[in-house]
Parts: C-alpha cells; structure tokens; sequence
C-alpha cells in the first residue's frame, strides 16, 4: 500500500529511516549501484521527498489488532503500562521493526471470542505470518498531526454530509494526514469534510498514538477493560480499537 513520507529519523546504526503516515517506517538507504538515492544525503533532498509515497509491505499484513487514541502518548509510558500488565515478553526483531513476544498475561488481556479463535503464542507454533507480536509506533512527531491507519480490508466510508462513498478515502486521509489545516473535499457534494468524522467500521482509524498486537483476525479478540484503562492513564484519553 502506497505510503507518503511524513519525515525521517535515524536508527541506531545510523541509517536513515523514512516515517510514513500509516505509522510504519522504512529504510531508505543509498547503496550505490543498488539503489541510488543521494537525494537523502542531503536536508534538502530530504525535505523535497516529504510526501512522496513509498510502498508499506506492512500495511498489506493483515490480522491487525490496532489499539489507539487521538491523542499523543509517550512509547515508554505505554510500553511501562503493558509491561505492568505484564504484555509483553521478550523483545523480537520483526522485518526491521522491534516487537514484543507476548508476555503471561496476554490473553487475560485480549479476549479471545468467536467460534475458534487461535493465537501463535510462540514462534515455533507460528505458520507464515500469524505469530502473535505486538509493537509500539511513536506517537506522531508534530502535535497536530496523526497517523491514518488503514489496511487490506478497510472499505469506503460515507461522506459525513451526502452519505454518498469516499472512494478517494485514501489519498483524501493520506494528504490530510500530511496537510491537517487543509480539509478534503467529498467529490459527489464538494462539501469539506473532517477525516476525523468519518466513520470506518472498526477497519480504520485515525491516531496520534497506538500499538500494534499482530495474528488477530477481525473480532476474535477484545482488549480488555483494565488495558483500555490502564492505556488511557499514559495520556488521559480514550483509547479505541481497529482489525486490519
Ligand atoms: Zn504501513
Ligand atoms: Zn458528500
């Protein structure tokens, strides 16, 4: 899923990694002959290169559950409240990204519901894709900005005034996500509209902050009330949740 470049930060080993608007990051390195990206050497290439897209393979993962808040939270504050909670196992190296194993009490905290939910607690019980991690974004570097997190199976939503579908969801969320003073329009009665108003069904969302708990399909699991509360204590606001 194409992904606009919102900024660029380090890793530790110094290579430069790009931040995108779903919340995901990339490398972008330049290896010469391999790829030739010397734009990136320069704070002005950098700068030009805001917004442009790239591919996000992760985006295309799907079995996401995604627990978020429109409101900024600090990574180390929520990764002391899972921690608290006792979440998180041991850290995990996954595509680049640091996740977490899932600690003991992983499932008293996701509710697993449905007719045969299944989890992969552990990577020698994971087939392909669906071993259980959870990861902690941080939380968008610029206070008014947020994260538009979407995936596979995120369909158009309604215009908040025509009811008629936004097929432009994406571009519309991504260029707002880039540019929040400026609103998009709906193309069917021109009329601006607040990304933040629609309405996605559980399979989008719209954050500043969230975490990432990976090998859940759609409504088969449910965070738990004292995570929901013990998240909202990091940044006193409400927290909700998406299935990608
Ligand atoms: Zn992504
Ligand atoms: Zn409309």
């Amino acid at each position: 899923m194409n992904q606009a470049i919102t900024g660029f930060h380090r890793d530790e080993e110094k290579h430069w990694v790009a931040d995108l608007a779903c919340g995901h990051s990339q490398h972008v390195r330049h290896d010469p002959p391999w790829q030739n990206r010397d734009w990136m050497i320069t704070e002005r290439g950098r700068d030009e290169h805001l917004g442009v897209t790239l591919n996000c393979k992760k985006c295309e993962v799907p079995n996401r559950l995604v627990v978020f808040s429109r409101t900024a939270s600090d990574p180390i504050d929520i990764r002391n409240a899972l921690n608290s909670l006792e979440l998180l196992g041991k850290p995990f190296n996954r595509n680049g990204a640091q996740h977490f194993l899932p600690g003991p009490e992983l499932l008293r905290h996701i509710i697993l519901v449905g007719c045969s939910p299944s989890l992969a607690l552990t990577p020698d019980t994971a087939e392909g894709d669906n071993l259980c991690t959870i990861n902690i974004p941080p939380a968008t570097p610029i206070s008014t900005h947020h994260y538009f997190i979407s995936g596979p199976r995120t369909s158009a939503p309604a215009c908040p005034h025509c009811k008629h579908a936004l097929h432009d969801w994406h571009q519309h969320c991504t260029q707002w996500v880039l540019h929040p003073d400026i609103s998009p329009q709906c193309s069917e009665c021109n009329q601006a509209f607040d990304p933040r108003k629609l309405t996605w069904r559980r399979a989008a969302a719209i954050a500043q902050t969230h975490i990432e708990i990976w090998g859940i399909y759609p409504n088969e699991g449910i965070p738990s009330e004292q995570l929901l509360e013990c998240l909202q204590h990091t940044n006193d606001a409400p927290w909700d949740f998406v299935y990608l």
